[in-house]
C-alpha cells in the first residue's frame, strides 16, 4: 500500500501540475464518489495537502476534493504543465481506459485521471474548512518528518507491549509509516520487528527515530517504492524498490555484511523482513 513518500511524491506532482487550472467538469463511473461534484466545476485549484495517506486538493471556492487512494488508485495528469509525459505499465488499461473511474476536466486542455483497478480508493467533496474534521482525518497520529517528536516517539512506544513493528504503522499513533518502510527502518536500527515495543531502551527507541525519518526521506529522494499501482502523477514509478534494505529481500544476504541472511516471517499479517543475526 502506498505509504508518506509515495503520497508525498504524489501531492508535491499534483501541486506542480495542478495549480492554476480550473475544474472545467467532472466525469464520474464509481460507487466511492462521495458529494456533488458540481461544487468542483468552476474552482481554480490553489495548492495540495496531505494528511497521512490522504490527499485535498483545495479549490479557490471553498470546497476541496479529498481522494484516499487506498491499494490501487492512481491519479495521473495529462497537460501543458507536464514536460516529459511518459506511461507506466502500471497504468493498467490505459487512460482513459477500463479503470479509469473518474475524469477531471481542466481548463488549458489538462486533465486529471482517477484509476483504481482493485476500487478501495475513495473521493469526496467537502468544504474546505471541513476537511481536517474527516474522522479518518482526525484520527492521525503526529508524523515522523512533521510533528513527532522523540519523546512523543518514546510515550508511544512504553505505552505498550505491542510488537514494535506493527505499533510504529498504526496510523492512530503516527502517521505515514507502512510495512515497506517499517521493515527498512527496523533493519537501519538493528532492532527485532517482533521485540515488545515497551522493552526498548532510550539509545534504541532513538535510534529507531532517527532510522525512520532516515528510511522515509529515502523513499521520498527515490519518489516511492512501486509495488502494485503505485505510479506519480506524471505516470512514472518510484524507484525505491531497487533500493530497499531489507524489504523484499528473503534469502539473500544482509547489507550490513554482518554474514546473516535475511528472512521473511509473517506478523500481524504483513510480510516481515530482517535479519536474525544483527536485529536483536
Ligand atoms: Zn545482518
Amino acid at each position: 500500500m502506498p505509504e508518506l513518500p509515495e503520497v508525498e511524491t504524489i501531492r508535491k506532482g499534483l501541486e506542480k501540475y495542478l495549480v492554476g487550472h480550473t475544474i472545467k467538469s467532472v466525469k464520474i463511473h464509481y460507487k466511492n464518489f462521495e458529494g456533488n461534484e458540481k461544487n468542483l466545476e468552476g474552482g481554480k485549484i490553489k495548492k495540495v495537502r496531505r494528511f497521512g495517506k490522504v490527499l485535498s486538493i483545495d479549490l479557490d471556492n471553498g470546497y476541496s476534493l479529498v481522494i484516499h487512494i487506498k491499494l490501487t488508485g492512481q491519479l495521473i495528469y495529462r497537460g501543458p504543465n507536464l514536460k516529459h509525459p511518459g506511461l507506466s505499465k502500471k497504468i493498467f488499461g490505459g487512460i482513459p481506459g477500463k479503470h479509469t473511474h473518474v475524469v477531471f476536466i481542466l481548463n488549458k486542455n489538462g486533465t486529471l485521471y482517477y484509476n483504481d483497478y482493485r476500487k478501495f480508493g475513495w473521493l469526496k467533496v467537502v468544504k474546505t474548512k471541513d476537511v481536517e474534521e474527516i474522522g479518518f482525518i482526525k484520527k492521525l497520529g503526529p508524523e515522523p518528518l512533521d510533528g513527532l517528536t522523540l519523546n512523543i516517539f518514546k510515550e508511544i512506544l512504553s505505552s505498550t507491549k505491542r510488537a514494535v513493528k506493527i505499533l510504529i504503522m498504526d496510523q492512530s499513533k503516527m502517521g505515514g509509516v507502512g510495512n515497506i518502510y517499517a521493515n527498512d527502518a527496523l533493519f537501519l536500527a538493528k532492532i527485532d520487528p517482533r521485540r515488545p515495543a515497551n522493552e526498548l531502551s532510550v539509545v534504541e527507541a532513538k535510534k529507531l527515530f532517527e532510522s525512520i525519518k532516515e528510511v522515509l526521506k529515502r523513499g521520498l529522494k527515490y519518489e516511492g517504492a512501486s509495488e502494485l499501482a503505485y505510479v506519480t502523477p506524471a505516470g512514472k514509478e518510484g524507484g525505491y524498490q531497487d533500493h530497499a534494505l531489507v524489504y523484499g529481500r528473503q534469502g539473500k544476504p544482509c547489507l550490513n555484511k554482518c554474514g546473516g541472511k535475511v528472512k521473511k516471517i509473517k506478523l500481524g499479517g504483513r510480510g516481515t523482513y530482517f535479519c536474525p543475526n544483527c536485529q536483536k
